[in-house]
């Protein structure tokens, strides 16, 4: 999914060199000096909008208007067709930085106020400063540049220079760079979990969980790579790759125990793009597997970030057939009203509070009113986090449908969770 950027012709002044010889000369002088590095956004969009020509004539009275806003010592450079250079200098602290970058952020906001079309422009800027974090030009430039480059990564408009974030950013680098290897080497591995119905203590499906075993690091908790992936646009492969597994077992498996069912999470930035109505169709129609085996879990602040967006995604995918799950259900904020709204089918008790419920009574209410909830907006409920016989038999006394946890069993690999159910089926009396 990565998206190729398109060059806009600009009109060239002094970049690179100018801007390091600016930064030289108050460096000199020994003034202060906050050097910003200013990343437009959104520049395709801009371009799809408007055309090429029109996109660049923003552009460029953009880098005109941060010219006159500039005063006598500070210094504005292009450095390519959506990035400039401004040396701000004898500013007395951070908090007037900041004023300086709000100032030009707010400028290029402007550049498109009267656009007819529904266009954003954004900008990312990255500052470094003389001579807290440096003394040379050039080192000071590189700087701001890994700052901006944070604060893309972070959604924050207005980033400083910090060592702890530069460290994580290039540790991330790296990271990246293995991700992308076991993507393709197969270090990566999806393992199931269990889930029963608490009623007949038969296992109905599993959750897909996956587990990535780096050869050099060890293993590395999905909550890492997760995170990982979706910040820097992998995401949608992950989850693909999950999926496709899903489902190709999924296909092995209901040769034998049709009812079986599968379920994959999938994070904010998924269920707000349409990418994944084709990965859900394709995988399950390569595979022969019918959509309503597949569940979608999703958490509850997911659903939150975009409303409008991950509706239209989830009622798209319900059309198809897919199940939707709330996953982590009572960690989030959202009303009971929304909840009328959501195109769901199951809630999902985060294992916080299952794991709580005997030692706290509130997390005991939690759970019962959530069992509660579920039913009476017709979805049904999982319980998550089982780790012990006293909170299955609780569960089972209070009607939860579904259970997952250790006690049930833990993630394991495909063969390892095949062994679980065979048999079972000619067992159907078995009951807990
Ligand atoms: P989740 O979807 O809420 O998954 C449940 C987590 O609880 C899993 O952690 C599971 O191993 C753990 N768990 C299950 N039963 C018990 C129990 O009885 N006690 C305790 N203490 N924990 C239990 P895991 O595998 O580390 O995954 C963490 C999170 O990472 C998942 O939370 C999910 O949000 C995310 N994740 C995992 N695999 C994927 C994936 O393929 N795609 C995406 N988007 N997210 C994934
Ligand atoms: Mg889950
Ligand atoms: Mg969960």
């Amino acid at each position: 999914m990565n998206t190729t950027s398109i060059q806009i012709p600009y009109r060239q002044h002094g970049g690179l060199s100018n801007a390091g010889r600016h930064i030289g000369k108050a460096v000199r002088a020994r003034k202060d000096l906050a050097v910003l590095i200013v990343q437009v956004q959104e520049v395709e969009r801009l371009c799809a909008a408007m055309g090429h020509e029109q996109a660049g004539e923003i552009l460029d009275d953009l880098y005109m208007g941060l010219r006159t806003i500039a005063r006598d010592d500070d210094a504005v450079e292009r450095i390519s067709d959506r990035k400039f250079a401004v040396l701000l200098s004898g500013l007395r602290n951070r908090g007037h930085v900041t004023l300086a970058a709000n100032k030009i952020g707010r400028l290029a906001a402007e550049a498109v106020e009267d656009s007819p079309r529904k266009i954003k422009l954004g900008t990312t800027i990255g500052i470094a400063l003389y001579p807290q974090n440096g003394k040379d030009p050039a080192e000071l430039m590189r700087l701001a540049e890994i700052a901006s480059l944070d604060g893309s990564r972070r959604h924050d408009p207005v980033c400083f220079f910090e060592e702890q974030a530069a460290t994580q950013l290039f540790s991330d680098w790296g990271l990246e760079l293995r991700l992308e290897d076991a993507l393709q080497s197969g270090d990566l591995e999806v393992y199931f979990q269990a889930k029963t119905c608490l009623k007949t203590n038969r296992i109905v499906g599993a959750e897909a969980l996956m587990r990535w075993h780096e050869p050099e690091i060890g293993q590395i908790s999905p909550d890492v790579f997760i995170a990982l992936a979706e910040s820097t646009g992998r995401i949608i492969d992950l989850t693909q790759f999950a999926i496709q597994s899903a489902c190709r077992k999924l296909a092995d498996w209901q040769k034998t125990s049709a009812g079986l069912s599968v379920a994959v999470n999938v994070t904010p930035s998924i269920i707000q793009s349409r990418e994944i109505i084709d990965v859900v169709q394709s995988a399950t129609s390569i595979w022969g597997v019918s959509p309503e085996s597949l569940t979608l879990e999703v958490t509850e602040n997911a659903l939150m970030e975009d409303r409008e967006a991950s509706h239209d995604v989830l009622t798209a995918l319900r059309d198809l057939g897919a199940r939707i799950s709330i996953d982590d259900f009572g960690t989030g904020y959202s009303s009971l009203a929304y909840l009328k709204e959501i195109p769901a089918d199951e809630l999902k008790i985060d294992r916080s509070f299952v794991m709580g419920m005997h030692s706290d009574s509130g997390d005991r209410k939690i759970v019962e009113h959530t069992i509660g909830i579920a039913k009476s907006f017709g979805l049904s409920v999982v319980a998550e986090g089982i780790e012990n016989q006293l909170l299955l038999d609780e569960l089972r006394r209070l009607e939860c449908d579904f259970g997952q946890g250790y006690f049930i069993s833990r993630p394991v690999p495909a063969d390892d969770f095949e062994k679980l159910f065979v048999g079972q089926t000619t067992d159907p009396d078995a009951s807990g």
